[in-house]
C-alpha cells in the first residue's frame, strides 16, 4: 500500500516537471520562430532573444531545485563549514537576486547591524536559504512592493527575516508550507509557480546548520515574513 503511494508520489512528481518544461519550452519555441523569420525588426528579435534567456533561466532554476532535492534527501548530506559574517552572505545574496529584484522594481532594504555578525556556516548553502526566500518574496509580491532583510543578534542567537508585503499564506497552510512539494492552491495556478521545493531545501540546510526557520502571515494580502534563526559562533 505504502509502495504504491510512492509510486503515485513520482508518478504526481514527473507530471509536474513535466508541465513546468513545457510552458518555457513553448516560449522558447516560439521566440526561435521569431528569430528565425526576418520580417522581424531589431525590436522584436531583441524581445525574442530576451524571452529565451528569461526562459532558459527557468528551466535552470526547476533543474537545480530537484538537484537539491536529490542531494538532501541522500543520506546525511556535507557542508563546507567556515567561519563567515552573515552581513555579507545577505549583501551577496541580494545582488545574486538583483535580476528578479530590479525586474518587479522592488524596494529592497537591507537592515543589517554596523558590526560583524559571526557564524559557522556553509555560505554556497546558506546563501541558497537567503536567495530562495527572496526570491519567493518578489514571486509572490505584486511589483513596486517593498522587500525588507533584517538581521539581529541578540544573546546567543542570530535571526535573519525576510518580510514581503505580498499575497501572504493563509492560516491553515503555514504548518505545512515547508513540506516538499507543497503550495497555495491560488499559486499552484500560476505560470511561474515553480514545484514546490525551495522551502523544503531551505528547511533541511538551515537545520543542517543547527537552527530553525518560521513562516508568518497574517492571511492572504497581508504578506509574508520568514525567520531563520542559527546558533551564533562565540
Ligand atoms: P515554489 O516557489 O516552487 O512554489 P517553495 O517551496 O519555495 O516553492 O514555496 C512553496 C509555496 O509556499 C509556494 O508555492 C507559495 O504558495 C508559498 N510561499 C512561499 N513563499 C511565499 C511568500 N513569500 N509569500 C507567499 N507565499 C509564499
Amino acid at each position: 500500500m505504502e509502495a504504491a503511494s510512492h509510486a503515485h508520489d513520482h508518478v504526481e512528481l514527473l507530471a509536474t516537471v513535466a508541465h513546468e518544461l513545457r510552458n518555457p519550452l513553448a516560449a522558447i519555441q516560439a521566440a526561435a520562430r521569431i528569430l528565425g523569420n526576418h520580417e522581424h525588426d531589431a525590436r522584436g528579435r531583441e524581445e525574442a532573444r530576451a524571452a529565451i534567456d528569461r526562459q532558459v533561466m527557468r528551466i535552470a532554476r526547476l533543474s537545480d531545485d530537484l538537484l537539491d532535492a536529490g542531494y538532501l534527501s541522500s543520506g546525511r548530506p556535507q557542508l563546507r563549514m567556515e567561519l563567515i559574517d552573515l552581513r555579507e552572505l545577505i549583501n551577496a545574496a541580494a545582488a545574486a537576486c538583483r535580476p528578479q529584484l530590479e525586474a518587479g522594481h522592488f524596494a529592497t532594504v537591507l537592515l543589517l547591524p554596523p558590526h560583524p555578525v559571526m557564524i559557522e556556516a556553509d555560505p554556497i548553502r546558506l546563501g541558497q536559504v537567503i536567495t530562495n526566500l527572496l526570491d519567493n518574496a518578489a514571486k509572490f509580491s505584486e511589483p513596486y512592493g517593498m522587500i525588507v532583510v533584517g538581521l539581529d543578534d541578540n544573546s546567543g542567537v542570530v535571526s535573519l527575516r525576510v518580510v514581503d508585503h505580498g499575497i501572504g499564506i493563509p492560516a491553515e497552510m503555514l504548518p505545512r508550507i515547508f513540506d516538499p512539494f507543497v503550495q497555495v492552491d491560488s499559486v499552484r495556478l500560476r505560470s511561474n509557480s515553480g514545484i514546490g521545493i525551495g522551502l523544503h531545501v531551505v528547511k533541511r540546510i538551515v537545520e543542517l546548520h543547527r537552527g530553525t526557520v518560521k513562516a508568518f502571515s497574517a492571511g492572504p494580502d497581508m504578506g509574508s515574513t520568514f525567520t531563520v534563526r542559527l546558533p551564533r559562533h562565540t
